[in-house]
């Protein structure tokens, strides 16, 4: 059955929290609503018809116009370590959790409005989003989804009249988060320093049962719990680091506790390789480059551990965060692996991954064009001239044959036949990425109200492995101006 979003079964299963994890309040009205982009995908997650969310009573529910009787809007509470140090006064502060929609699948999703409007945890903030960073959430978790990330969902962005005050003035906008759940590192942060123990326990007991089934109740749940956040979290960091994409602002109240790439803002996917990439221009330190994620990780799962150690003793606290580590070396060398068409393990895979890598990093060789070239030709016979797409942009021409003739030597020994390496390759080595160049300008065209290319690289993103018809400039290296294009915390 297609549902409205008033047909939807609502189940608001957060509420069974201790009433310190939030705070009831309902969205505040953004003025002439307008429809800019939806996921089918998403959509059908939910059972919803996307089209009728274009109906003007959808898009009043949508911007904080109306709200329908099964919800029961709420701001969160969370503490978090942004940038290294403990901030006790987060929470949503421009987002609120509508309602939980239990699917027909007998999934519970949740539904996050992101730019309702202040909350208690706003701070000095507007409780607002702009249009720009809301279009860059739902094409990035979109994107995810599509390169098999775990991420948040979008179902929609609404754009709206209402003037909001960033840099400069921008338009006032809303995404429609849908994800399994919103509760971050920070929420066991905020229930470990609230100095009630019953409400960590009631946090753990929560998730567990809600989110980790199969471990709840057990005489091992919280350390079992532990274990399972940490290895989802190296698996999704796995991920990240194959793929290329840095998150930029990897604080532990952006840290699902299930694994998913979850609170856009600042991101970048790589274009010319380069490890200590820093895609948050407000990251002076660089505390969140690239190349830190997967140890900034552990340490966000270092102070999980330490909000939990009220429940976990520290030997299973620790040996989570060697689990951590563990997933995370065998998922990323077996994702590196992959990406190289290497179907075997050897000893050497680790020397020739790092020489690969070297080879990108000293000939700034655009990351996603690497390996989706390697992906197409096949090197198996012929010589270095084979990839000369890759070779003449090679300043360093005798590293190249290097790698190469290393590179053809170890395929040799591989047992895959090449087509088959190369069709597998091409599973996950994308044609497209959201490059920052595209996302801009996608925006650049919405906020002059021409919805257009934001539809069109969603739609090419759905599929980020299949050459499409007509899109070889989605494909093509970043123009000049990309690298001037500064993207900061301001959203
Ligand atoms: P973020 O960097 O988006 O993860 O946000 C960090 C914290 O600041 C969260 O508690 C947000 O809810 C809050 N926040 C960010 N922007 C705003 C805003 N414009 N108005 C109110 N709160 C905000
Ligand atoms: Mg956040």
């Amino acid at each position: 059955m297609q549902h409205t979003l008033s047909t939807l079964n609502y189940q608001n299963d957060f509420r069974r929290l201790p009433a310190a994890f939030f705070r009831s309040i309902s969205p505040l009205a953004l003025n002439q609503p307008e429809w800019v982009v939806g996921s089918q995908d998403c959509a059908a997650l939910l059972g919803l018809d996307l089209h009728s969310l274009q109906d003007p009573e959808a898009l009043a529910l949508l911007s904080g116009n109306k709200i329908l009787a099964q919800w029961q809007p709420l701001a969160m509470k969370y503490f978090g370590h942004q940038f290294g140090y403990l901030n006790p006064d987060l929470g949503d502060g421009r987002g609120l959790l509508l309602a939980e929609v239990k699917t027909e699948a007998g999934e519970l999703l949740d539904l996050h409005l992101k730019g309702a409007g202040p909350t208690p945890f706003s701070r000095q903030g507007d409780g607002r989003a702009v249009l720009r960073s809301s279009i860059r959430e739902f094409l990035c978790s979109e994107a995810m989804t599509g390169l098999g990330i775990s991420s948040s969902r979008a179902l929609c962005v609404i754009s709206s009249s209402t003037p909001v005050r960033r840099e400069e003035i921008e338009q006032g906008a809303t995404l429609l988060r849908v994800s399994r759940s919103h509760i971050r590192f920070g929420h066991f942060e905020y229930a470990f320093h609230s100095g009630d123990p019953s409400l960590l326990r009631a946090l753990s007991d929560y998730v567990a049962k809600r989110h980790f089934p199969c471990i709840a109740g057990s005489p091992n749940q919280n350390a079992d719990l532990f274990s399972l956040i940490a290895r989802q979290t190296a698996q999704m960091i796995a991920k990240w680091q194959c793929i290329g994409f840095a998150h930029g602002v990897m604080n532990t109240d952006n840290m699902s506790i299930l694994g998913e790439t979850f609170d856009f803002g600042p991101f970048g996917f790589m274009d010319a390789f380069d490890p200590s990439y820093i895609c948050n221009h407000s990251d002076h330190q660089g505390r969140y480059a690239f190349d830190r994620q997967p140890a900034i990780a552990q340490w966000n799962l270092s102070v999980l551990a330490q909000a939990m150690s009220p429940l976990v003793d520290k030997s299973a606290l620790n040996d989570g965060l060697k689990q951590y580590s563990e997933v995370f070396n065998q998922e990323f060398m077996s994702g590196m692996r992959a990406k190289l068409g290497l179907s075997v393990e050897t000893p050497e895979d680790t020397d020739f991954i790092m020489e690969t890598l070297s080879l990108l990093k000293n000939n700034r060789l655009d990351y996603s064009y690497f390996f989706r070239t390697i992906s197409e030709l096949d090197i198996s016979a012929g010589d270095a001239k084979t990839l000369s797409p890759i070779r003449d942009k090679c300043v360093d021409l005798n590293s190249f044959d290097a790698w190469f003739s290393n590179y053809q030597a170890r395929l040799q020994q591989d047992p895959q036949e090449s087509s088959l390496r190369l069709t597998k390759m091409q599973s996950i080595n994308p044609v497209y990425i959201l490059r920052n160049h595209l996302a801009q300008i996608a925006i650049d065209n919405a906020k002059q109200g021409d919805y257009s290319e934001v539809n069109h690289l969603h739609d090419i993103l759905r599929t980020p492995f299949t050459r499409q018809t007509g899109c070889e400039k989605y494909e093509a290296l970043p123009p000049d101006w990309a690298k001037d294009l500064e993207i900061s915390c301001s959203s």
